[in-house]
């Protein structure tokens, strides 16, 4: 029988992350589950059946010209463990186009329940946290329900049927790295397209692809603390404090574990996005980035399936290319990460400030006057270590993990009382006793919405355009088109300035170096919903497009943080936005793209050519 979460965490992902509603997760948790565990027993009786219908659109000629016995062989070797996929909400939909399962009520009233709830989602593989990667734009094939409402019939009844859009075929549970070299193995043999999928949060739809066979890295969950790693190979290292976490580790759990092991392990805003997957290889910014780096900036070692599919152990000490190619290259891009060890530092007090006001509400002059402030404050803020997230709509949060609360205090109080005194801002005020209470009061109530389809765009703004009150003024004119076109813009405090100026050798990451001279990386997003035509969307892509451009213009020298990056960055091949990996080779100078196509090998000849070049040419869900 079906568990069902209680009715009130039904639509909020923030209740489900405060520990006063623990049970209320927990039960979600057990709900998503129970879900899957079902839902899997359905799918997997029926998978090596499916390969055998008769699929349409762009899920037809490759998957349905693999044997039976090449699925069979495939299935034996993962232990069982490959299943056949279907879109999230497939079993609230009677009539569905080639594919397994059926419709359920009881399963569909639990999705319907939960469609927005990040944990539950996280859990099941055929769900994407921003539902347009469930979709084939291009085709308008899609399984979705209504995001505002998730039990309105219209989204599901006859005549919408369920498609299987850009959720990949099949999948493997990995449950060890034979499981991956597998996956590699049959894409090489079989030419079907492979896919890393973890949380499924990906901005660019790099965790699904048509007609492709996934690995689904969920299942991998260890968590360990050494106080004494030394790097594989190092002889002469000194041990030093780290914790070593399997692929599938999502944020939320990696602070409990450091809270009751009384260390601290900075990471990303979203309790489900996970640690070791693609926000890991994509670089990794956190509220304590200013200080202590990106993610990338302290990882000490991971454990990588390369496509030959051996297992390699990288660090600064062996097989340092590929180390290198992780810590920035992204996801889904050079290996299929099984587990990363990154630096514990000891449990710290962080002073931590909100600011909310209805910035927006008082008056669109507010909104410009709030930026021209906050724009003329943050440089001297940053130098002293503050980071974290400024609202433009309504405030911000900040903390300062070099300050004590006194020093803290007396810094940010012109801040505090500028708020106060021009929006009637109230102002919250803790000292926290640890990064996991600081993530669950001021950053998990805010976090961002999931269960919709979902666009962003972003700039990472240069310290330069903050040098004179004249530079300020250009800039706050020109991040205003995209700030006061969306519903939800962002200012991340996120860069790691301080951490760069003090001197921390960067030489050994990959990201784009606009992270280390920038102040600012802006995001604006915005959503739509399972009705929206193909032309409305088209639309909403350009226009987030086009009103960053005049930001970009104004801000030469910047760049785009890969993970939350416009899907249609202009220019994108020039060197600010790429990785730095696009020039090195790897050792055997071949570097495999996953994403959304057959295995390629590049030449050493080649090897500037972006691996996402040619997820963007390929990538035929795209719009
Ligand atoms: C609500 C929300 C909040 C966010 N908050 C932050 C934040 O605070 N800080 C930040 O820096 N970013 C943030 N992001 C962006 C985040 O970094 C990206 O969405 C990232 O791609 C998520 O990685 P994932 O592994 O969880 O997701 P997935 O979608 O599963 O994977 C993303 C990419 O990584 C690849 N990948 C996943 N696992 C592996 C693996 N084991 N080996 C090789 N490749 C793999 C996939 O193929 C894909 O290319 C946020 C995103 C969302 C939606």
């Amino acid at each position: 029988m079906m568990l069902r979460s209680p009715q009130h965490c039904a639509h909020s992902s923030a209740t489900l992350i405060s520990s006063a509603q623990g049970s209320c997760a927990a039960a979600a948790a057990a709900a998503a589950v129970a879900y899957e565990m079902s839902y899997l027993r359905v799918v997997r009786a029926a998978a090596l059946a499916a390969v055998s219908l008769s699929l349409n659109g762009v899920h037809a000629a490759s998957i349905a010209s693999i044997s039976q016995s090449t699925w069979n062989s495939l299935n034996k070797t993962v232990g069982g463990r490959l299943f056949a996929a279907v879109p999230f909400s497939r079993p609230c939909f009677q009539d569905a186009v080639g594919m397994v399962g059926a419709f359920d009520n009881t399963a569909c009233n639990a999705i319907e329940e939960n469609y927005t709830n990040k944990t539950f989602r996280r859990n099941i593989f055929g769900s994407y946290m921003n539902t347009e990667w469930e979709t084939c734009q291009m085709t308008s094939s899609q399984c979705l329900l209504d995001s505002n409402e998730p039990t309105d019939p219209l989204a599901f009844t006859p005549p919408r049927t369920c498609n299987q859009g850009s959720v990949p075929s099949f999948y493997i549970d990995v449950n060890n790295p034979n499981d991956v070299a597998a996956g590699f193995a049959f894409s090489e043999k079989t030419g079907i397209p492979l896919v890393v999928k973890n949380t499924g949060h990906d901005y660019k739809g790099r965790s699904s692809g048509p007609n492709s066979l996934a690995l689904f890295m969920h299942n991998l969950q260890s968590l360990t603390l050494d106080k004494n790693f030394k790097p594989t190979g190092c002889k002469n290292c000194a041990g030093q404090s780290a914790v070593t976490m399997g692929a599938g580790t999502t944020f939320l759990n990696l602070y409990e574990f450091a809270d009751a092991n009384n260390i601290t392990v900075p990471g990303g805003a979203d309790p489900t996005v996970g640690a070791a997957g693609g926000y890991l290889m994509g670089g990794g910014h956190s509220a304590l980035s200013n200080v202590f780096g990106l993610f990338v900036d302290r990882l000490l070692e991971v454990e990588v399936v390369v496509p030959s599919g051996q297992v390699l152990i990288a660090n600064d000490h062996q097989n340092t290319d590929l180390f290198f190619a992780i810590r920035g290259g992204g996801g889904g891009t050079f290996g299929v990460v099984i587990s990363v060890t990154t630096k514990a530092f000891p449990r710290m007090t962080l002073p931590a400030f909100k600011i909310t006001a209805d910035i927006l509400g008082t008056s669109v002059a507010a909104q410009k006057t709030w930026l021209t402030f906050i724009s003329s404050k943050v440089v001297a803020l940053s130098k002293t270590g503050w980071g974290g997230y400024v609202m433009p709509n309504s405030g911000l949060v900040y903390t300062n993990p070099l300050l004590n609360d006194t020093a803290a205090t007396a810094e940010i109080q012109e801040v505090l009382d500028f708020a106060v005194s021009k929006f009637n801002a109230t102002v919250e005020h803790i000292v926290e006793q640890s990064y996991l209470q600081f993530y669950l009061d001021f950053i998990a109530p805010t976090t961002v919405p999931v269960g919709l389809p979902f666009a962003v765009t972003s700039r990472l703004i240069p310290v330069a355009n903050f040098a004179t009150s004249k530079s300020q003024a250009e800039l706050v004119d020109a991040m205003l088109p995209s700030l006061t076109s969306v519903p939800l813009p962002i200012l991340f405090q996120v860069t790691p300035l301080w951490f760069t100026a003090s001197g921390a050798d960067t030489s050994g990451t990959s990201v784009t170096p606009a992270w280390r001279n920038s102040m600012w990386h802006l995001t604006a997003s915005t959503s739509w919903n399972f009705n929206t035509t193909l032309d409305e969307r088209i639309q909403i892509f350009k226009n987030l497009t086009a009103n960053m451009d005049i930001l970009r213009k104004a801000t030469p020298g910047g760049g785009a943080y890969q993970n939350e990056a416009d899907v249609y960055e202009p220019d994108f091949q020039r060197k600010e936005f790429l990785p730095a990996t696009t020039s090195i080779c790897l050792r055997d100078c071949f570097i495999r793209i996953i994403l959304g196509l057959k295995l390629q090998q590049t030449s050493s000849n080649q090897e500037q050519v972006r691996p996402e070049a040619h997820s963007r040419l390929l990538a035929m869900c795209w719009l």
